[in-house]
Parts: structure tokens; sequence; C-alpha cells
């Protein structure tokens, strides 16, 4: 429904065929990431001087969209890949990008991003993971709360806070001296994202790991923040899989066919706008409000596909139990407080 032109056939059905499996195990899921490399995947968002394939902002999330609606799980490790391979990118640091962009292209290599601490995870608490600047050195000590694939991941691109509130962005080996990998934690839904938490006891890191700051809100650096528009556009991919399946019933159950049509209209409608987005660069107060229409349209049609289904549906072999849970995520999920309180004002007016 939402096809790419240039995401493979194989790929997506290898995606799909292992989507039950990635949603329900803690365990990498193989199978559909080596499907993402070998389908060329993994060199989209990387430059062409760095052995990518520099693909379009519009291309990109076609591509992401149909991946998430065959397999949500992979997509979303996929999707916290780009965001590092995005900030190495747009850093500006020549000497990481040539070290580092290449391997991830060829999928020799991992890496993920563990921000939330700046962004939207502990901001009642004191700073998460800190950071001290000594020389040529970065201390850094405390938790990284959240981070996918964080067992797989050779890098981590991560951010701290200095005592003074000033904020850094670094890429942290994840085989440096004093970090340590949780085990993964045990999620409502993607389980296979092998998601975890990442402490980092005194560890030492030399400065040409830096790849932003010292700044205030280091994260609004470059391009991003919290809230982009890959979250809504993997909302839209799962709204797809659930849309898709109820015009299949349709063709037996005429009944549910303008419910599919109009839920399918305001997919559309949001699509169109993430496009124009993504082209424009997308202001704040823009990205909220497609993130919220897409956080209340997943909800809508996922549960749709639910309703719809009947008990069979809530049965674990089922892909629509799946897609209502999954849905869920996108709920607390790089859910900025704007997007958040637009989806609260929707559910608890
Ligand atoms: C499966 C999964 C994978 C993720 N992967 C990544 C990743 O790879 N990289 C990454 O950077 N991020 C990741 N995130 C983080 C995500 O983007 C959000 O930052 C995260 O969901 C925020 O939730 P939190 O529980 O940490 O929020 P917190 O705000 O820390 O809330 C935790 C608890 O604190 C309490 N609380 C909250 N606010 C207040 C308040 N104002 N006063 C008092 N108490 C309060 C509530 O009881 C709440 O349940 C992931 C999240 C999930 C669920």
């Amino acid at each position: 429904m939402a096809a790419s032109e240039f995401v493979g056939n194989e790929v997506l059905a290898t995606l799909s065929a292992h989507a039950g499996q990635a949603d329900a195990e803690g365990v990498w899921p193989e199978a559909s990431w080596l499907a993402l490399r070998r389908g060329g995947v993994l060199g989209w968002c990387v430059p062409r001087e760095y052995g990518g394939q520099d693909r379009g902002p519009v291309e990109i999330l076609e591509g992401y969209e149909s991946l998430a609606g065959a397999c949500l799980t992979t997509c979303f490790l996929l999707s916290q890949r780009e965001a590092a391979c995005r900030r190495l990118r747009d850093s500006g640091n020549e000497a990481l990008c040539r070290e580092l962009l290449p391997a991830l292209a060829r999928g020799e290599r991992f890496a993920t991003v563990g921000l939330s601490q700046l962004t939207t995870s502990r901001q009642h608490t004191s700073p998460a993971l800190r950071v001290r600047l000594a020389g040529e050195i970065l201390e850094l000590d405390g938790t990284i709360p959240w981070v996918t694939g964080a067992d797989r991941a050779d890098h981590v691109v991560i951010g701290a806070t200095l005592e003074d509130g000033r904020q850094v962005l670094a890429v942290l080996p994840r085989d440096t001296r004093g970090v340590s990998v949780g085990p993964p934690l045990e999620l409502t839904a993607l389980q296979g994202s092998v998601t975890a938490e990442v402490r980092c006891e005194r560890v030492l890191l030399e400065r040409r790991w830096l790849l932003a700051g010292p700044a205030e809100r280091v994260v609004m650096t470059g391009r991003g923040g919290a809230g982009g528009l890959e979250t809504s556009c993997l909302a839209l991919g799962l709204t797809a899989a659930a849309v898709s399946y109820l015009f299949d019933e349709a063709r037996v159950r005429p009944e549910l066919f303008a419910r599919a049509e109009n839920l399918d209209k305001v997919r559309q409608g949001l699509r169109q706008t993430m496009h124009e987005l993504a082209v424009a660069a997308a202001t704040p107060e823009k990205a909220t409000a497609l993130r919220a229409g897409a956080n209340s349209l997943v909800l809508r049609a996922t549960q749709t596909a639910l309703t719809a289904s009947k008990g069979a549906g809530f049965v674990r072999s089922h892909p629509a139990q799946r897609w209502a849970r999954q849905a869920l995520f996108f709920l607390v999920w790089s859910c900025p407080r704007p997007a958040a309180e637009a989806t609260l004002d929707s559910l608890a007016p």
C-alpha cells in the first residue's frame, strides 16, 4: 500500500515472514536485518562519498513506511541506526565520518542512539548521564536509560550534561572500559528491538569522539531533536498494514469498505503533509501536529483491524493483535511534551 519503488519485494517478504517473531522474542532479528543489508537499505541515508546512496528525504520516508508496514520491530531498529548515522553525517566531524560511515553503509557495523536523557526521558530528575571535560578527555558517569540494539552496537551516539547545564553529543564505542549494557527490557511489543539500559562508570573518552557541544540544548543543533518526521512515518507505515488488511477483509465483508476508505483518506492526507514537511524543513509546530495526527490514526486503524478480526485476531499468531500492541509504542516513543499533550487532549480532553 505504501509501496516504495526501491524497496525490493524480497526484503519486504522476509520482514513480513519474521514480523511476529521479531515482535515477540527478545533476540536480534537476524534474517530481517540481513535482508535490509542485502537490499541496500543500510546505504540510503549515507552520502555517496562515504559509500552510501544519498537518497532524498521523501524517498527515504517512503522506504521506511514500507518497511514499517512489513515489520515494525526491524524498521524501529533501523530508525535508531539511521538517527545515529544522521547525527554523524551532520556533525561536521569529517574524520569520524570517514572512519565510521562506510562500514555502517555496508552493514558491517551497527550504531544506535542513546539521546532521550536529553529530551524526553528523566527530564524531572537530575541529569541521568553526566560529563566532565578535562583537557582532551571527556569523563562520563551515569545511565543512558534507553538504547535500542545496545548489545549489538559497535557505537552509540550519546548525549550527556555538564555541571553547568550545557550538553555534548559524542560517539561512544560500546567496548570502552566502564560501559556496561543491561539485559534487554521486557516490553509490551517490539521485543526484538533488544532495548536496554547502558551504564557508564568513569568512562574516559577522547575528545575526537565529540560530535557537538558543549552547548545549550545540543540535540537541537544540526537537524533533529526528538519527535522528527521518522516517528510519524513509522506510525503511518503500521497504519498502512492495518488499513490494507481491512480492504482485504472488505472484499468478503463489504460493510468494512467505507471504514477502510475513511481511515485511508486520513492516512493519505498525513502522508502528503509529511512529504511536504520533509522538503520544506518542518517547523516544530507542524511536526507536532503531524505526530499527534499519526498517533491518533495508528491507534484507530489498528484497533479497527482488531475489532474486525474479532476473537481470531486476539490470538498471538494473528497480525491484528500485534499491530494493536505495537501502536501503543507511539504513545511513548520519542514523544516530546507538545506531542504528548496533543495526544492527551484527544484521549482525555
Ligand atoms: C522500546 C523503547 C525503545 C527506546 N529506544 C530508544 C533509543 O534507542 N534511544 C533513545 O534515545 N531513546 C529511546 N527510547 C526512549 C523514548 O524515546 C522516550 O524517551 C521514553 O519512552 C520516555 O519514557 P521514560 O519512562 O524514560 O520517561 P520519564 O519522563 O523518565 O518517566 C518515567 C516515570 O517518571 C515519572 N514522571 C514522569 N514525569 C514526571 C514528572 N514531571 N514529575 C514526577 N514524576 C514524573 C512517571 O512515573 C514515569 O512513568 C525508547 C523507548 C522505548 C519505550
